[in-house]
């Protein structure tokens, strides 16, 4: 007999529709870089079968998993705990399995957090950012617990950006304020970091979110969380006009890293996990 385990750790995803979700391609290729006997499974999981999918992962002892549209928010009933963040976004994308008990967190704004420190220190940094939905939420919950000084949320319907804001005011040491989105945004002089977190550009390369273009001066960090594709309109115009640009396939890649350490506490190599996104969707650079 062979002393050989035939017994893979299992993780996943659970969400729908799934088809065009990437995160499998780029963790099962650091699985296999650092020789790491796990599996990550996508998995098209309908609303009605949360209960089912949950029960199941525990079940077959899977050590972690991430949910995503439409589960974010649904997935807590099923949990016994949440990390500080998911407690306060109020939604949760991974959730992490040890001695049959699940302990929700959301990656979201850490993974983005993670790639902004590539670029900057967030402390004492001002923020516009554009866009009220949930990947706008986690972000300025995680910016204001970073320390930043002042975030201005902006959105078409004002009421979201404002629930954002006054998450952040109540529940970290940063300033926020709401902005309705009437026209073309303009840059305030002071602002450090701009932030695309609405949903253009997604799968639209000429797609530009409403902003005056010549308020972005050199100095300025532009991020995007539009992974595909990465190269958006709005990073292009910012790097043509000196700024700094940060693409969303750094958010993508940081957030399974931080997943990943959650369940097996071990880091996987990002640059393995970016390039095999970029081999799916193109480089920014
Ligand atoms: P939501 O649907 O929750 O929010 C979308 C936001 O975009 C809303 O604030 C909406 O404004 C705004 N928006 C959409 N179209 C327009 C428009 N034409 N003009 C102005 N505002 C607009 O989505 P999520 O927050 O969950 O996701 C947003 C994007 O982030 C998605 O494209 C997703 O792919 C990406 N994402 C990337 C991640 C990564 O790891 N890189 C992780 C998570 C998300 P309104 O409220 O007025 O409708």
């Amino acid at each position: 007999m062979s002393d050989k385990s035939f017994l893979s750790i299992l993780t996943g995803s659970f969400s729908t529709p799934c088809a065009d979700n990437p995160t499998v391609a780029m963790i099962e290729a650091a699985y296999r870089h650092h020789d790491i006997d796990a599996r990550y499974i996508n998995c098209d999981v309908k609303p009605d079968n949360l209960a089912d999918a949950v029960r199941g992962a525990k079940a077959m002892e899977w050590v972690g998993f991430n949910c995503s549209l439409p589960h974010k928010v649904a997935v807590i009933q099923h949990l016994d705990a949440l990390s500080e963040a998911a407690k306060i976004i109020g939604a949760v994308n991974c959730v992490t399995i040890r001695d049959g008990r699940l302990t929700g967190d959301n990656t979201d704004g850490k993974g983005f957090l993670a790639s902004l420190k590539d670029v900057t220190d967030p402390r004492g940094k001002k923020v516009l950012l554009l866009g009220a939905g949930g990947a706008a939420r986690a972000i300025a919950v995680e910016l204001g617990l970073a320390g930043t000084a002042h975030i201005t949320v902006v959105n078409r319907d004002p009421a979201k950006a404002e629930i954002i804001a006054a998450l952040v005011r109540d529940n970290t040491r940063s300033d926020a304020a709401a902005m309705p989105w009437d026209g073309a945004v303009s840059i305030p002089e002071d602002v450090d970091i701009l932030i695309n977190a609405t949903s253009i550009g997604l799968g639209d390369k000429d797609a530009l979110p409403p902003i005056a273009l010549d308020s972005l001066k050199k100095g300025h960090i532009v991020a995007d969380v539009i992974p595909n594709p990465p190269r958006t309109h709005l990073l292009r115009e910012a790097k043509a006009r000196g700024c700094t640009p940060l693409d969303g396939l750094g958010m993508l890649v940081n957030q399974g890293v931080i997943g990943v350490e959650l369940w097996l506490g071990k880091t996987l190599d990002a640059s393995v996990m970016k390039r095999a996104l970029q081999d799916i969707f193109g480089s920014a650079d």
